[in-house]
């Protein structure tokens, strides 16, 4: 069978991959087609079920803002959706815009590779179909491919064991067992207290100490939920205006311009609230080590506070990074949880895990018997997704080698010698460090109107330049030691979850704002930084990027 022919091809139905679609096939009347591994839409969302998944942006600015109708038909429950609720969205999205029949559900691409004869990809998927594509479009998201630790022992394990990020869509009981959970991140904080509550007993296995402060999850009112459509463009407006994406915008204050007691007053006040604007009161939080020790050191008095044991309090409070330097996680009673009977903490930076044995967890300290072991152990974060697909470009050249020492690209957007693919929300652009739907827009928009300039122009090929790619990477890092981010030496970041992994810190922390005029400044002038190449292509006004 030839392969199918196509002007672009999609992999991945998440928020990126639906999004590009539209953009592509129904704005540019583009024959486009999507690649799914999952059984449905949803991406992140349709592998992550734990108990206990929602998102911890709120709900009115975690969706698209693309298209005023949506806006107004949608309506949020919940202050912070919850994973079901963000699925019925997506299908809402999928089915309103008649997204479905482009898109091939149970389909993994395996292997993609650039023809330079034909200028076009091959694309080879799981059960061995083929495309031959002009444009091709990774929007495999950036958290997708689950890290369970190599344990030993854990193949002899007699009870069940799952990773958070690909749990079963029938659920898990707990009633009556005895679970071990491995990982206090993001996903741990959130699926503890929810498994605790029909759990026997369960033990938390904690490497490295988490900041956290409460989501305050509510019901949304119809007040607000009037605020919301009445004030559409005003959020849209702000999630554009500000480095995270968020619809808060952070206070232009340093914590030194306010006395010790109208800071804590301040603070109480923001843990009152909840939700991640609690480092937006003060603009230096994130970026100055004695600012930050003012919040962090009113969390851990916080975790004291709650927490009645102790030790326990001492071990979650014992916290090596500043405060958000790691994706700072909210929940709801995560600290309150350690005061059940049921609930134990293990603290395994001190005494390691050393294997798993049929009926439980062992350690330096000893072996502590499980039933259930849950691994909310994080992802081969950004790098991943891209690279568990067998990629080749130029010249024979292999991503993995590009990508050996790190990922260089241009703009987290095109990778040198990878012609005419493109990258949502890859490494090297603001992605996990802002709302995601927001950075996901303006990427899905770049590539459209970048494939668009192409065809108007006969274009045939796009690709960022080495030079560019380069300089941004040192942009990158730059923006990152501007911040207090790489004081985390443990990120996933980094990419320090993983062992062999480069430590490379891997998304864009100039912010959100600036970078979207960092694009579109490399659009107004011709696409400065990528060699576009064709019957009437110009050249590129330069071979590097923006300074
Ligand atoms: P994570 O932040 O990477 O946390 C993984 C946890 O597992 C860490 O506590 C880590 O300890 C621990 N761990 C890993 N390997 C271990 C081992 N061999 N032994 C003991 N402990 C081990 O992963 P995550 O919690 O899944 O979160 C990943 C990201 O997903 C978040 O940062 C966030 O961006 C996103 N997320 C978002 C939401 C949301 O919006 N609602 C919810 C969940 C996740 P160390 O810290 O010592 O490595």
């Amino acid at each position: 069978m030839p392969p199918t022919k196509l002007d672009a091809l999609i992999i991945g139905a998440g928020f990126a991959g639906l999004y590009q679609l539209l953009c592509l096939r129904d704005r540019q009347d583009l024959n486009v087609q999507v690649l799914e591994a999952g059984a449905g839409v949803g991406g992140t969302w349709f592998w992550n079920r734990y108990p206990g998944a929602r998102c911890d942006s709120e709900s009115h600015s975690y969706c698209y803002s693309f298209s005023p109708e949506l806006t107004q038909e949608w309506q949020w429950s919940e202050r912070y959706p919850q994973q079901p609720e963000i699925m019925r969205y997506l299908n809402h999205v999928a089915d309103r815009f008649d997204l479905r029949r482009s898109i091939r559900f149970d389909t993994r691409v395996t292997d993609a590779h650039y023809d330079a004869t034909e200028n076009r990809w091959q694309v080879t998927t799981g059960a061995g179909d083929r495309y031959s594509v002009t444009y091709l479009i990774t929007a495999v998201g950036c958290l997708s491919t689950a890290n369970v630790p190599s344990i030993t022992g854990l193949q002899d394990f007699a009870g069940n064991w799952y990773h958070t990020g690909e749990w079963p869509h029938d659920g898990v009981d707990f009633t009556g067992k005895r679970v071990g959970i491995i990982g206090t991140g993001s996903t741990g904080i959130q699926a503890i207290p929810v498994i605790a509550e029909t759990a026997a007993h369960l033990t938390v296995f904690q490497r490295t100490a988490n900041y956290s402060v409460p989501a305050r999850n509510v019901p949304l009112t119809p007040e607000f939920q009037q605020y919301v459509r009445d004030n559409a463009a005003l959020i849209r407006a702000t999630m554009h205006s500000t480095a995270n994406g968020h619809p808060f915008v952070v206070e232009d204050q340093s914590v030194f311009d306010v006395t010790d007691e109208q800071r804590t007053a301040i603070f109480e006040a923001a843990w009152a609230k909840g939700g991640l604007q609690f480092r937006a009161n003060f603009r230096d939080i994130t970026t100055d080590l004695a600012a930050n020790a003012t919040a962090a050191n009113f969390i851990k008095a916080k975790i004291r506070q709650i927490v009645n044991n102790p030790a326990t309090a001492e071990k979650l409070a014992d916290i090596d990074h500043p405060y958000a330097a790691k994706r700072p996680p909210i929940d709801s009673d995560y600290f309150e949880t350690y005061n059940r009977d049921t609930v134990e903490l293990v603290d395994v930076r001190a005494a390691p895990i050393t294997h798993i044995t049929p009926s439980g967890i062992a350690t330096a300290n000893g072996e502590y018997p499980v039933d259930i072991i849950v691994f909310a152990t994080g992802f081969d974060a950004m790098t991943g997704p891209m690279l568990r697909i067998d990629i080749t470009g130029r010249d024979g050249l292999k991503l993995r080698d590009a990508w050996e020492a790190g990922p260089t690209n241009y703009l987290g957007l095109q990778i040198p010698g990878f012609p005419n693919l493109f990258t949502v929300t890859g490494p090297g652009s603001p992605s996990v460090l802002c709302n995601m739907p927001v950075a996901i827009e303006q990427h899905a928009e770049w590539i459209a109107a970048c494939i668009a300039h192409m065809r108007t122009h006969g274009i045939a090929t796009t690709e960022a330049t080495q030079a560019a790619a380069i300089e941004w990477v040192g942009q990158v890092n730059d923006a990152a030691n501007a911040t207090l981010l790489p004081h985390a030496k443990h990120s996933w970041y980094l990419g320090a979850n993983i062992p062999g992994k480069p430590r490379i810190f891997m998304p864009y922390a100039g912010g959100m704002a600036r970078y979207r005029e960092i694009c579109a400044d490399v659009a107004a002038q011709g696409y400065v930084g990528f060699t576009l190449a064709g019957a009437n292509a110009s050249p590129s006004p330069s071979a590097t990027g923006p300074g």
